[in-house]
Formats: structure tokens, sequence, C-alpha cells
């Protein structure tokens, strides 16, 4: 038996494809492709699952994340904070918009941004904005960083692109009162399209207008310099039929993640801290090894015992990025995280029987440690 790391069959099963065809039919028939009743009632009902006053879709994540940096005008030049251990789109949408990512280093501990690192940083580049992201779906601590980024006038961004499931201390992702934040619905994430989708939740009425006129060239405000990204209303017609059943695979996941805890603490890795076990959206289940060999093997072992797992999320930090080389900042956590991180399987359709069988193989497949 294969244990694959994603699993889009029981995902996409009868009773959401029949009730998602029945939907495209109607969209088809009435010609309705962009912006229709799906998008809207999706986004009100997602700024409500997530506490948020607003929640506009977009074209994807990396489009969100543009989109908020127009929408707080940052602008060319201006120096914008992402964590140096990310996932590439974070500091590729601050490169996009002619800014310049300055680079804040991890914790050593957790693989989220570390907020002294963020205040020297500061003092040397006087930040524009910072983008804390919720790595693997773990939770930033959001208030401190608040209360930094108010003293000093820095705009926030958090990206929440695997963060649907996660709780910071404010509550969901998306209901922190002072930030844009963004999610991405790629077809891995938690809560997925079929296809690209994001979206951006806030609170601050002012920005509405402003992201609506952004993604659709401009329209609606005098002297906008816009683009295109429209959610179709295919996509979001996905999303409307996915929220049905997410707080119940959210929560399966984070059984999923107790369950791991219990048979895997006794492994030649180590398992982030259990404070996250209620918390975290568990996107993804990461093992830590020691460095970058052992990951490497223990990687090409659990292939070969059956157990879909990966070595690129993420194996390299944005420092040892080829584009990214010449950023400034601090990086050293983040350079000791990078490719030494093994993910396995964690999605809402292990049973307890799979878990059983897939810690049992992890466990037998580094007994040589
Ligand atoms: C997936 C992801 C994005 C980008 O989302 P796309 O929809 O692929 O553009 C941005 N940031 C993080 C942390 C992600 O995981």
């Amino acid at each position: 038996m294969q244990y694959p790391l994603y699993n889009f069959d029981q995902l996409h099963n009868q009773e959401f494809k029949s009730k998602l065809k029945e939907s495209i039919s109607k969209i088809i028939d009435d010609g309705s492709f962009i912006e229709g009743k799906f998008n809207f009632e999706f986004e009100e009902k997602f700024a409500q699952m997530q506490c948020a006053k607003h929640c506009l879709l977009v074209g994807n994540g990396t489009d969100a994340l543009e989109i908020s940096l127009k929408a707080l005008e940052i602008r060319p030049g201006d120096k914008v904070g992402v964590p140096a251990l990310t996932f590439y789109a974070t500091a590729e949408a601050v490169v996009n918009v002619g800014a310049i990512p300055v680079l804040v280093d991890v914790d050593n501990e957790e693989p989220l941004i570390s907020l002294e690192s963020l205040k020297r940083v500061h003092s040397i580049h006087n930040l524009k904005a910072i983008i804390p992201v919720h790595l693997y779906g773990l939770p930033i601590e959001m208030k401190p960083i608040n209360n930094f980024c108010l003293e000093n006038n820095i705009k926030i961004i958090e990206d929440g692109a695997q963060a649907s499931g996660t709780f910071t201390d404010f509550g969901p992702v998306g209901s922190n009162p002072e930030s844009l934040t963004i999610f991405s619905f790629y077809p891995t994430k938690n809560l997925s399209a079929m296809g690209d989708a994001g979206a951006i939740l806030f609170k601050d009425d002012s920005m509405a207008d402003k992201i609506k006129s952004i993604r659709n060239h401009g329209r609606g405000l005098e002297g906008v310099i816009g683009r295109n990204s429209r959610c179709d209303h295919f996509q979001a017609a996905v999303l409307f039929h996915k929220l049905e059943k997410i707080e119940e695979y959210n929560t399966r996941r984070k059984e999923v993640a107790l369950s791991y805890y219990e048979k895997l603490s006794n492994g030649p890795f180590k398992l982030l801290s259990e404070k996250f076990l209620k918390t975290s959206s568990w996107h993804l289940f990461p093992l830590r090894f020691k460095n970058h060999e052992e990951a490497k093997s223990a990687s090409a072992k659990l292939t070969e015992n059956g157990i879909g797992n990966t070595i690129n999320y993420y194996a390299k930090s944005m420092k040892q990025e080829t584009a990214l080389s010449n950023c400034e900042g601090e990086w050293t956590s983040a350079n000791s995280w990078a490719g030494s991180v093994v993910c396995i399987p964690i999605h809402p359709f292990l049973t307890e029987q799979d878990i059983n069988n897939i810690t049992l193989r992890i466990l037998d497949s580094f007994s040589h440690l």
C-alpha cells in the first residue's frame, strides 16, 4: 500500500462532484463566467468564517500579495521585510511591484519570523511593510508583531496561503484588524480550487474599493493602474462547495497531527512544539532532521517504503535562491532549517489504521539511524 502526500480522490468524491457539476452546468447556461453569484457568496461566507470584515477573491495567492502591496502604496524602492524561510512567491511578489525584499530571520526552534530579527533588520533598513508567513500552517503570535509595526509605521500583510484552519492570538487567520491577509487556493492547499485562485481578507473599509479596482483594470476609481486578477466563476463555485466541509476536514487534520505526535515522539527527528497541536492548520507535517544529508537519505528511505514525502518544503532559504542572493538582512536560522525538513502525508482522509501503518513504517525506516 502506497501513501501519497495528497489525496484528491476522496476530496473530490461523488457527492462533491455532483453538486459541482450542477453548478458548473448552471454557470454555462447563464453565461456568467466572471464575478458571478458564487464569487459573492464565497466572499461573504469565507469572510465570516475567518472573522474578517471583507474578503475579495483574486486570481491566485501571488497576485493577492502584489495587489495588497499596491493597495498599501508600497512603491518602487521601498523595503519590505520577508521571512528568510518561506515559499518563493512571498519574496517574488515584492520584487514584482518594484520594491526591495529584505530578509528577516526565522526562529531557531520554529520556522516562523523572529520578532528580534525584525527589530534589528528594521533599525538598519527602515521597512515600509512586513509579510509574516504562517509557514506549514503554524500560527505566528501576531499581537507583539502588530505592536512593533504600529509603533514604527510598518504595514502588515499576513501570508496565510497555508493557513486555512490556523488560529493566531487574534483568532482565525484573517481576523487581525491591522493587516491585509492573503490566501492561496492552489489545488494542494487546505482549501483549494481546481485551478488557480486567491483572496485578500481585511477589516479596513477604505481598502475595499481600492482592491476591487486594482483586480479589475482600475475600474470604479479614477487614476488607478490596475491589472486583471479576477477569479472566474467556475473556481468560485468549486470554493463555495468546498466551504461546506472545510471545518470538518481541518479538524480531522488536527486529529491526525495529534496521532502522529503520540506515535512519532521517539524518532530520530524533531517534531515542532506541541503548543501548535490545536492552533496549526497542519497544512504540512514537517519532520526536522539534523542536516540536509540526513533529511535526503530519510526522504529516499520513506519513498522506498511507500510513504509519499518531500524535502522541497523548503529546500532553500531565500538567501540561497539565485535571484535573491543579493538580498540584505538576516538568514542564519533560515539556512539551517532549509533542506533539513521532510514533510509526510497529512490529509483529512487518513484513517487510524493508515496512521498506524505510516508511523510504523517511518520508525522502521530510521531504525538504522
Ligand atoms: C502557495 C503559496 C503562495 C502562492 O500562492 P499561488 O496561489 O501559488 O500564487 C504564497 N505564499 C505561500 C507561503 C504559499 O504557500
